[in-house]
């Protein structure tokens, strides 16, 4: 007697080997049995007749856990098929908190946090008051370089002195035995873009001696683009940590054609012997807080620091000079975009020009673009996100084929109501799965669907050392998405971003039933995953 049976569905099982028709056999949290099994009495039946049985998918770069606070069914993510997410990336986490600078670590990720009341201070005890409550998927938690240099060291746009250092080498140690499973970084962000390469090092063997990770939103990803894949990869080489590049990409026209070469620069790095792996989301734009186009010296002591500073006309003056004609080393997204590849994506305090390109806005203003941009940032205390058109297909397609890149959303599990459904937000948090198996997979063919999913699942699970989950296997945990090749589709657009895609029919978590018939159940099975419990020895 099976608890819950799937039947009739062809099994991709994650490992990249092709489809084959069975059926599937769940007892408690795990897949008990795989094949024929249609005479055998299960508690639940779903019929997976024209579906593919597929391991649930693992979104290795998100943002969620700034956003499930608020939306703990993970609507967006869950209806995609995606069952556990890493979160905490970009060096952004909620925690740890160092009670002198909770207001600086509030104000940083200010752009991202829905619904967050930060009564915590270490990474332990918020996850232990984030999983209370139960979410709809599972979820891995990186610590953010960024929010663990705030802790220690505040916004200080300087090298740490020698105490700041073991304080955050302390913090992440402690994180680490607390369940961080390893550690962002985000170097074009303020204050991780004032770190130093042997900081990071020195935080890297940390987390190797801890078996963590480490994935970095890298410093650059335009004209810097090489230099800062082997910034990456010297992290990993001296510290002997796994790494992640997060969201390959190659920023602004003048940069396209450069991910073959980062690609280049990763096989090299695995050739000689390193883990090092990419993940990308099937896009051409990309999208961040609008404080991302200020030189990093304007953040400097943190975002009420900078509003103040976006009063003062000498520096605006300064900001408007620099971005115009840029600063050496200084990877300048307004140019890599243009002002008419910017959209503002969210602005609270200005809803109605969400949606809205800056260029337009500020021609109809009168104003100069980056003037606007430093009104918005100073009226909405920085939070302000923006969408940048500036990416290119070749690109975008060289990395999802390449066998060493998996799937990864850069997205949040968002929900098309209340106030979490107002904002014109980047369609990836809707769309970034589907999207793949639709377009890139059944419509033009790019990889094959087994591929496609060993990107989603087994790829990422190796990465992580998740042993029992993002593969079909007797003994493996039961997360699961059944899904119709022939049907699934992203729905969401920069204009319409809040429509949930297409032929995602079940989803399980930890065999329990989350999507069904593609609605929603409202169980929330979901589990912190803590890497004692999902490596068994
Ligand atoms: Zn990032």
């Amino acid at each position: 007697m099976y608890d819950l049976m799937i039947e009739g569905g062809l099994v991709v099982d994650g490992s990249g080997r092709p489809p084959a028709p069975a059926d599937v056999g769940f007892r408690d949290d795990r897949i008990e049995a795989i094949g024929e099994l249609s005479r055998e009495p299960a508690g639940v039946r779903l019929s997976a007749t024209g579906l593919v049985i597929a391991p649930g998918f693992i979104d290795v770069h998100s943002h969620s856990d700034f956003r499930l606070w608020a939306n703990r069914r993970a609507e967006s993510k869950i209806r995609q098929g995606v069952t556990t997410e890493v979160v905490g990336n970009c060096g952004f986490s909620p925690a740890p908190i160092a009670p002198e600078f909770k207001g600086e670590l509030q104000s940083f990720a200010g752009f991202l946090a829905r619904g967050l009341d930060w009564e915590w201070r270490s990474l332990g005890e918020y996850l232990r008051r984030f999983e209370a409550e139960g979410s709809a998927v599972n979820v891995i938690q990186l610590a953010g370089h960024g929010a663990i240099r705030i802790a220690a060291m505040g916004f200080a746009r300087r090298p740490p002195t020698a105490q700041e250092q073991l304080r955050m080498e302390r913090l992440l140690t402690s994180s680490l035995e607390e369940g961080a499973w390893g550690f962002s970084s985000g170097l074009i962000y303020a204050p991780g873009s004032y770190a130093e390469t042997d900081e990071l090092i020195a935080l890297a063997r940390i987390a190797r001696e801890a078996r963590g990770l480490y994935a970095s939103h890298i410093r650059g990803e335009g004209v810097n683009l090489l230099t800062s894949v082997r910034e990456a990869i010297r992290i990993g080489r001296e510290s002997g940590v796994p790494v992640e590049v997060s969201h390959l990409k190659a920023a602004g026209r003048a940069n396209w054609g450069k991910v073959a070469e980062a690609l280049a620069v990763i096989d090299q790095g695995r050739r000689e012997g390193q883990d090092v792996t990419a993940d990308v989301y099937p896009y051409l734009a990309s999208s961040t807080t609008l404080s991302a186009l200020l030189p990093a010296w304007a953040l400097e002591n943190g975002i009420d620091a900078m509003v103040a500073r976006l009063g003062l006309p000498e520096v605006r003056a300064r900001i408007a000079a620099e971005v115009t004609s840029g600063l050496p080393g200084w990877e300048n997204p307004a140019k890599n975009a243009g002002w008419d590849g910017i959209m503002i994506a969210a602005c609270p305090g200005r809803p109605e020009i969400e949606g809205r390109h800056l260029a337009d806005l500020a021609r109809e203003a009168g104003q100069a673009p980056i003037e606007l941009a430093m009104d918005l940032l100073r009226a909405e205390r920085g939070r302000v996100a923006m969408i940048l058109f500036q990416l290119g297909e070749d690109d975008l397609r060289k990395a999802l084929g390449h066998p060493a890149v998996m799937i990864g959303s850069d997205g949040s599990a968002l929900a098309p109501y209340g106030d979490l459904g107002g904002e014109k937000v980047h369609p990836r948090n809707y769309g970034t799965f589907p999207r793949v198996l639709g377009t890139y997979v059944r419509d033009e063919g790019l990889l094959p669907l087994e591929e496609a999913v060993r990107k989603m699942t087994g790829l990422p699970a190796q990465k992580l050392d998740l042993r029992d989950r993002g593969v079909i296997r007797v003994g493996a945990k039961a997360d699961v998405t059944c899904f119709d090749p022939r049907l699934v589709s992203d729905r969401a657009t920069y204009a319409e971003p809040h429509r949930y895609p297409i032929g995602i029919r079940h989803v399980i978590v930890n065999g329990r039933v989350v999507i069904r018939d593609g609605e929603h159940t409202g169980t929330l099975p979901g589990r912190v995953l803590r890497r004692e419990s999902e490596r068994p020895l």
